[in-house]
């Protein structure tokens, strides 16, 4: 990577006020990353000292590349520690979790004693059905407590679970119960999603056909009159929960064994099926979801991911619960009925930790601050991003608009094969527009050339983790060559696939994916920079570009732009903005061609396929697109 980058462009240093009292409490930056540094084992096992074992572990690492252990020989069950550790104390009663319906007023709360119960009498009811430890159980439920029920109570008995994303289709279910060798699928009858039903059990009948591993399909029936349940395959959720025993108690499970797998998003190509184990994941979650996002004893907490992504495992589930949060979900929309609906939940539940992704407000930028103004969003004090590059535009709009110019913005960088947050900044750490931040103490990373040297600040190159941490994937599911690329492809350390840019204090630009850099003239350009300079506009909501071929410079750049409410396409604007990406980026980032579009071929966690509008372009195969919204 050669590629030069200005870091300085829009660099603007915002240092927000410290979330109450004292700001992040691992103290300030400096300290705690030394702190990590002099002592790696030692910082880690303050971190696990927190939580409770059933027995403890022997070594905190053992580290034969590229294969890692943590907590050697720890035995403990992750639902115990976000369970039965709350709900035995005097937090019994702390609410755990908040659903919101599609319609106001359509709502259930769940204290943390409740929670404790509905999981391990589902427990209960899946032993009954013959699941055991190791078996899979394939989770494919709309957003509701019960799809949360039903990953607790695997993990309560050591079974495995995949999560499907209630929003995929047949094959994409299909293949996803194929590859984990599912014995048991959890589903609904239907979800519920601008007003209309989706028929999940519908999907399910057609995923299973030719999916021999499936034993049993149980169905939560959310409708009146109920969905009728013909085969003996099938058995309605309320029923074997009525059958089951309250009681149940946590597996013991050792540090290594599989807590789930799940797909990654397919943004770049065929979705890889992440193998992560419970003891490392578990400390992972929680240190995270305890210092990065700061939680206290009563905040109100929303990440508005699905359970069905990772960000949905480590920040709805396990991380905010073995912290012992109050976590709201919702099966809401973002602009259904009106894209007031989120404030007006925000406001109406007090949420002060509010977590969301760059797609979700773009969306909202593109709509414009009149409707975050109806609400009032003072109860927030801590505000995050993650999945996209948080472009210096939506995240200066987010801060001052969402976050009152009050809040912590945390553009948190990371992956599902990561586990947990990476890089970021902490609460009262200076922020810089455009940057994710800094490594989190107990995080090695660097940004370096393809034999692995750092490179110099502005200049951009790989995205690498240099050593091990807890939360770090164990596998790829079914393709060992696969897992052992990620350690192998650069001196040894973990490559993300993602191009970055460090500047003079450490801080990480993210500047999109390995896969689709643009090559323009010999310079190196990363996408996330043309589609940030874009966004900048007046006129754009939202680009995209990926690089055609070009006899002269060998690729020049093409954007896809969607404009924002009020602006009308037109040539004159097309060159506005060739002559504005100039101006901020340079004459090698000038695009050679804009075409305005109504939408762009998203991931169905809202990601950008840029591969999608290549192929189009190209009149090539785009390759897997199972994970495609429609
Ligand atoms: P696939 O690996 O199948 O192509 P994916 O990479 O989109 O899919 P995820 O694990 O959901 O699957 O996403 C991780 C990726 O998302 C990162 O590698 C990075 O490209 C992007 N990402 C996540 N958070 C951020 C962030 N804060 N800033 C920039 N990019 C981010
Ligand atoms: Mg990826």
């Amino acid at each position: 990577m050669d590629g030069n980058v200005d870091v300085k462009r829009g660099e603007r240093v915002v240092r927000p006020p410290p979330s109450p009292g004292e700001g992040s409490r691992l103290g300030d930056w400096e300290t705690a990353y030394a702190r990590y540094r002099e002592d790696p084992e030692g910082f880690w096992a303050a971190v696990a000292g927190e939580l409770e074992w059933f027995r403890p572990w022997d070594r905190v690492r053992e580290w034969r590349h590229p294969y890692a252990r943590w907590f050697v020989n720890g035995a403990l069950n992750i639902t115990h520690n976000c369970l039965d550790r709350h709900a035995s104390g005097d937090h019994r009663n702390k609410v755990a979790l908040i659903w919101r319906g599609e319609e106001e007023g359509d709502e259930q709360v769940l204290t943390y004693r409740q929670l404790h119960r509905e999981v391990m009498r589902f427990a209960n009811a899946l032993k009954n059905l013959g699941v055991g430890k190791g078996d899979t159980v394939c989770i494919y439920m709309p957003l509701v407590p019960e799809q949360i029920v039903a990953m607790l109570a695997c993990a309560r008995i050591g079974a495995v679970h995949s999560i499907v994303f209630g929003g995929f289709g047949a094959s994409a279910l299909h293949a996803r119960i194929r590859d984990a060798k599912a014995k048991i699928i959890v589903t609904a009858d239907v979800g519920y999603r601008r007003g209309k039903r989706v028929a999940l059990k519908t999907i399910v009948d057609e995923a299973v056909v030719n999916a021999p591993s499936v034993e049993r399909i149980i169905v939560l029936r959310r409708t009146r009159p109920e969905l009728e349940l013909y085969s003996e395959l099938e058995v309605d959720y309320e029923e074997c929960m009525a059958a089951a025993d309250a009681f149940c108690p946590p597996e013991v499970m050792d540090a290594e064994d599989p807590l789930f797998i799940l797909y990654t998003s397919g943004t770049t190509g065929t979705p890889k099926g992440i193998v992560h184990t419970c003891g490392g994941y578990m400390v992972g979650a929680y240190y995270t979801s305890q210092y990065v996002f700061d939680m206290r004893e009563n905040d109100v907490y929303w990440c508005t991911a699905d359970p069905g992504w990772i960000t949905g495992h480590s920040y709805i589930v396990y991380g905010p619960l073995a912290a012992g949060a109050t976590v709201l979900i919702t099966e809401t929309v973002p602009d259904h009925p009106d894209p007031g609906v989120w404030w007006r939940i925000i406001e109406d539940f007090g949420v002060t930790i509010f977590y969301t992704a760059p797609t979700a407000i773009r969306m909202f930028m593109k709509f414009g601050e009149e409707w975050p103004k109806r609400s009032s969003l003072d109860s927030l004090r801590l505000i995050g991003s993650v999945g996209e590059p948080l472009n210096p535009e939506a995240f200066e709009w987010y801060y001052r608009v969402i976050g009152g110019s009050a809040c912590p913005v945390l553009d948190t960088w990371w992956q599902t094969e990561t586990g947990m947050h990476m890089i970021t900044t902490l609460a009262g750490e200076p922020m810089k527009p455009g940057f994710a931040g800094r490594p989190i103490p107990g995080v090695a990373a660097d940004v370096v050339d393809r034999e692995g040297n750092p490179v110099q600040p502005g200049v951009g190159g790989l995205l690498v983790i240099t050593e091990p941490w807890p939360a770090m994937m164990r596998a790829v599911h079914n393709n060992d060559e696969r897992y052992r690329q990620y350690w192998t492809t650069v001196n040894g350390y973990y490559t993300a696939g993602d191009l970055a840019v460090k500047d003079e204090d450490g801080y990480i630009m993210v500047l999109g994916r390995a896969d689709d850099i643009i090559i323009v003239a010999g310079h190196n350009l990363g996408t996330a920079e043309v589609e940030s300079a874009l966004v900048s506009h007046e006129a754009v909501a939202e680009a995209a570009v990926i690089g055609i071929p070009d006899a002269l410079k060998g690729q020049a750049v093409k954007a896809f732009v969607i404009l924002r409410l009020g602006h009308a396409p037109s040539e004159k604007l097309k060159s506005d903005l060739v002559y504005h990406v100039r101006m901020s980026i340079g004459p090698i980032a000038m695009p050679s061609a804009i075409e305005f579009v109504e939408s762009l071929p998203k991931t169905r966690s809202g990601k950008i396929m840029r591969r999608v509008l290549k192929a189009q372009e190209m009149g090539i195969d785009p390759g897997d697109i199972s994970t495609l919204e429609e």
